[in-house]
């Protein structure tokens, strides 16, 4: 298929030298560049109070790039030719009289201001920019998560956000919804008859979806120690993940129709109060242990706060209150310092109504659908079919692997940020998140997070490289169900 480049865009990076720029933005937008999809002539400016020149700034782009783009000299400098500098504080008056005057000289590029700052400086940019008189109908704002960390100070950071931009203008930033399988799970979903008459509680068991890491704190101790595991992945990520697959076929593959069905989702979401978080919800918290081979601090150590009460580890078993899913747990989990790197979903199907099979094999494992994120993106379905060879009729259990590194091989696999940020350039609302579902999703989270904190318990340890407290094994055997965990069993 051949790519169909987004209108020339001016890329306005506030936090510019920052740790996102370098790791994500930058490599993406060289990537949607060599493919053509970001034509010559778009520019990338650099914001951030440290006194850079343009050509200071393209040397801190291209130390960026040394990995991305080895052995294409001259496509880098190509690249390199859009980048400027402008020293800007968001607090301050420096700047914002050169940056209006840059964005002049290109009236008809898309502006896109990317806020990859701290959100305490969200409000401070946004009405900056307004007083600068670059929030311009065609302007997109863009910011990361975290929204705030509970519902009050997600809707302060929105009311500012609304303040200075319209709600088809914003676009919040979850990466995960940029991932290839992600975009695939609609795809499987909806693009196929196979799926649809089997996805809801006649004949799903239970759905997880486990977001693993096995990476402590890499140096956002700070950041972390104010979040924890609920606010950092599950209010978020997952939840977002649980949307797709849960949501209703929406009308149109239109933005505000996926997010209508979206926001449905969150909010037919069985509140956990009292009780019920006590016996549905696990958190944790890492002590040390190994990676790998390497002996690793426990979280205690790493953030030199032995008092922490923050959650490393959540495990939870969430209901959806509505026709299709009544009945139906989703089993979601996420951990650092686990004792493997795995993002996916699994679908339980139910298991044969009666086995026709000799009692001796007895009733066959049920199908199992596994949408994997990451390491390697693609989609398995378990199957039985029947043992090769003679001697009678055993059933062994196989995949339908719809790896995409298998049926891709060859290609290179994009990173989720190149889809959304030319997403973003194209005005395309589907793949971010709308003021409601952010808010829709703290609604839920805020009270597991205030009774958790009113128990006064800590959070249950658990040693790195582990697959977190034995809780959370216990919160999913006590139905009857067993966590998905090991990636040889997918194979
Ligand atoms: P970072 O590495 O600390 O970078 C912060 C950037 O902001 C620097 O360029 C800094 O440059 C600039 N900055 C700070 N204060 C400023 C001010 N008053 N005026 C203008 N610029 C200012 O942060 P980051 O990791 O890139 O994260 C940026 C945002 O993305 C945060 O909201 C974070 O939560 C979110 N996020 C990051 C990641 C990630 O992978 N890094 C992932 C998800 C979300 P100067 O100090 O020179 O001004």
């Amino acid at each position: 298929m051949p790519i169909v480049p987004v209108p020339l865009f001016d890329f306005v990076m506030f936090g510019g030298t920052g740790d996102l720029a370098r790791r994500k933005l930058v490599p993406a937008l060289f990537h949607r560049f060599r493919d053509g999809q970001m034509l010559p002539g778009s520019r990338v400016l650099g914001a951030a109070r440290e006194p850079l020149t343009s050509a200071g700034y393209r040397e801190w782009a291209r130390s960026a790039l040394e990995r991305e783009a080895a052995g294409e000299p001259e496509l880098l400098e190509r690249f390199l030719d859009a980048f400027e500098f402008i020293r800007i504080d968001l607090n301050g008056e420096t700047g914002w009289s050169e940056l209006a005057h840059w964005r002049a000289q290109r009236p008809d590029h898309v502006p896109v201001f990317y806020l990859a700052v701290s959100p305490q400086l969200f409000g401070a940019a946004c009405e900056k920019l307004a007083a600068a008189g670059l929030n311009t109908v065609d302007s997109r704002v863009v910011v990361e998560k975290p929204l705030g960390h509970d519902l009050e100070s997600a809707n302060a950071i929105n009311g500012v956000l609304a303040r200075c931009f319209g709600e088809e203008q914003t676009f919040r930033i979850d990466h995960y919804l940029g991932k290839e399988t992600v975009q695939n799970l609609i795809a499987l979903r909806f693009g196929n008859s196979l799926f649809e008459p089997l996805w809801n509680a006649d004949h799903i068991d239970h759905v997880q979806i486990t977001v693993a890491e096995q990476l402590g704190l890499e140096g956002r101790q700070r950041y972390y120690e104010g979040a924890g595991a609920m606010r950092d992945m599950v209010q978020n990520h997952l939840l977002q993940l649980l949307c797709f697959v849960a949501m209703e076929p929406p009308s149109v593959l239109k933005p505000n129709a996926v997010r209508d069905e979206k926001v449905q989702v969150l909010r037919a979401l069985k509140p956990l109060l009292g009780e019920d978080v006590r016996h549905h919800t696990v958190r944790g918290q890492y002590r040390a242990g190994v990676h790998g081979t390497e002996a690793v601090p426990g979280y205690a150590d790493e953030t030199g706060n032995p008092d922490s009460q923050t959650d490393t580890f959540v495990a939870l078993r969430a209901e959806i209150a509505n026709w299709r899913w009544a009945g139906v747990p989703f089993y979601l989990r996420t951990g650092k310092r686990l004792a493997g790197r795995a993002s996916e979903i699994v679908v339980q199907f139910k298991p044969v109504r009666h086995s026709v099979f000799d009692p001796a094999i007895g009733v066959p494992p049920p199908n199992r659908l596994v949408i994997r994120l990451q390491p390697d993106e693609g989609m398995k379905l378990a199957v039985m079919i029947k043992e090769p060879g003679p001697g009678g009729l055993r059933l062994r259990r196989t995949y339908l692997d719809m790896s995409f590194a298998v049926e891709y091989a060859g290609k290179r696999f994009p990173d989720a940020y190149e889809r959304l940020l030319m997403d973003i350039v194209r005005g395309e609302q589907t793949l971010f998140m709308r003021r409601d579902e952010v808010e829709a999703a703290w609604q839920w989270v805020d009270p597991i997070l205030n009774a958790w904190q009113a128990s006064g318990e800590a959070p249950r340890p658990y040693a790195a490289g582990s697959w977190g407290p034995s809780a959370a094994v216990a919160l999913i055997e006590r139905d009857g169900r067993t966590w998905f965990e090991d990636a040889e069993q997918m194979r």
